[in-house]
């Protein structure tokens, strides 16, 4: 490599944007410029709430969800926000203003919608290891205007679990409730997922049941008195960039589904699961309209609704997390950058191996020139313990901020107290406001119900 094109090299920044409009620097490009979420500063969020803190854009996502939505036009469709890639109180909130409904994986999940006021009849129920407790609370979730109480749907994994919802819907039933609405998750045995770790529909992995399985189970209970059979759901993985799976995915779930409607047993919903990519770096994401045509050329024949579950395409995009530069120093070759956030706030990097883009929330034309390829790690004492590896960053210097891009989905979320290091804030701008909408954890909540 000649030294110029080496120069060029080192001096190109990976500029994040655009991944969301939300999220723009603003002032001179020959001066000084300031990274804003919407109408805020997020060097003032930062300097206002501390560090670390997740920064999550409500503009985003209802940007997301209306796009989303709008893709799917005059197809009977709902989209079931799952639960499980940001399930702050405040975010939830903004989903259910736009009329979302819910995925969800756990009890405690559907407890944070109870607390919001979510009816049953926009919530489904998914996971593979529903306890007798978590099914009893969702068999008894309150409905709303819709006749029968309870969730929309519970999507069932195995043989043993539809077992034990019979058992409890029957204990239900006896007490004058109504009969809870099922569907089987079947395995599709398609492979999709951007990593190994989220790759979830092929047939050796752990969700849902096959086929020749499924079809018995639904022609056992085809006239139950403890349950009615609605549905069929799969869910293929995460970070997905490719129609092909979902097309194939879909197309054997409508075969299945023509084949109960054949054996009486006719379904009103059929369900995709949720997986859309989003770009971190430099992938390309499916256009929502490209994905929905697709979806809806299978199902439309069918005459059922289609559910859809995103996560990560939702949030994703509308969170960063900040986070204050705390010390600068060099190993042999190595340059590091030691901030105050750690691999217990962010996991995604060592767990995924994914790449968030960082970027300085004020950036100077004069450092701009000087950029070099950093590790930027954590305090916490693991050698996994990093947020990028051998990232190019402008010139930094202790106490500036540092902004991890694309942070909203499967961030706070996964954070823990390992260290004893206290969970970040969770800050939610609204145009020109911010406000906090989870406190920065503090020592007492550490020890909590802990006994000497
Ligand atoms: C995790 C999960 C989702 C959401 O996946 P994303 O990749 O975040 O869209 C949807 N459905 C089920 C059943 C899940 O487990």
């Amino acid at each position: 490599m000649s030294p110029k094109s080496r120069a060029k090299r080192i001096t190109r920044i990976v500029e994040p944007a655009p991944f969301t409009p939300c999220f723009a620097y603003r002032g001179s490009p020959s001066a000084r410029q300031n990274l804003f979420c919407e109408g805020v500063s997020l060097d003032r969020i930062a300097g206002s709430v501390g560090t670390p803190a997740y920064v999550y854009s409500r503009g985003s996502i209802e940007g997301a969800y209306r796009a989303l939505d709008r893709a799917f036009g005059s197809l009977p469709h709902t989209l079931c926000y799952a639960v499980k890639a940001n399930s702050n109180l405040a975010v939830l909130r903004v989903l259910a203003d736009l009329g979302s409904s819910f995925d969800i994986v756990s009890g405690g999940e559907l407890d944070r919608l109870r607390r919001i006021g979510v009816p049953g009849n926009r919530i489904v129920f998914s996971g593979v290891g529903k306890t007798v407790e978590e099914i009893h609370e969702a068999i008894r979730y309150p409905g709303s205007r819709s006749r029968s109480a309870g969730i929309l749907v519970f999507h069932v994994e195995s043989a043993a679990e539809l077992d034990l919802l019979l058992a409890e819907a029957s204990r239900h039933i006896s007490a004058g409730g109504s009969r809870p609405n099922a569907s089987l998750r079947v395995n599709p045995d398609v492979m999709a997922g951007g990593h190994p770790h989220i790759a979830t529909g092929g047939r050796g992995h752990k969700f849902g049941v096959s086929w020749d399985e499924a079809r018995q189970l639904y022609l056992a209970h085809k006239d139950s008195r403890w349950l009615a059979w609605r549905g069929i759901s799969a869910h293929l993985g995460s970070q997905i960039f490719s129609l092909r799976p979902y097309r194939q995915a879909l197309t054997r779930l409508a075969s299945y589904a023509r084949d109960l409607a054949r054996e009486g047993i006719p379904l009103d919903y059929i369900d995709i699961g949720g997986g859309l990519g989003i770009r971190y770096t430099r992938e390309s994401p499916l256009v929502p309209a490209t994905y929905a045509r697709a979806l809806a050329r299978i199902v439309r024949p069918l005459g059922c609704r289609l559910l859809i579950e995103p996560g990560r395409a939702l949030v994703g995009p509308a969170g960063v997390l900040l986070t204050r530069v705390l010390y600068e120093k060099a190993n042999r070759a190595k340059n590091f950058v030691i901030v105050d956030a750690a691999m217990n706030d962010l996991i995604r990097p060592v767990l995924y191996g994914a790449t968030h883009a960082i970027t300085p929330a004020v950036r100077h034309r004069s450092a701009r020139t000087k950029a070099t390829r950093v590790d930027v790690v954590g305090p916490v004492c693991e050698s996994a313990d990093f947020l990028a590896r051998d990232w190019l960053l402008p010139q930094v210097r202790p106490g500036d901020v540092l902004v991890v891009w694309t942070a909203g989905a499967y961030g706070f979320v996964q954070s823990s107290n390992y260290n004893a290091r206290r969970r970040a804030a969770e800050v939610l701008v609204e145009g020109r406001k911010f406000r906090i909408v989870r406190e920065r954890e503090n020592y007492d909540d550490l020890v909590r119900g802990e006994q000497l």
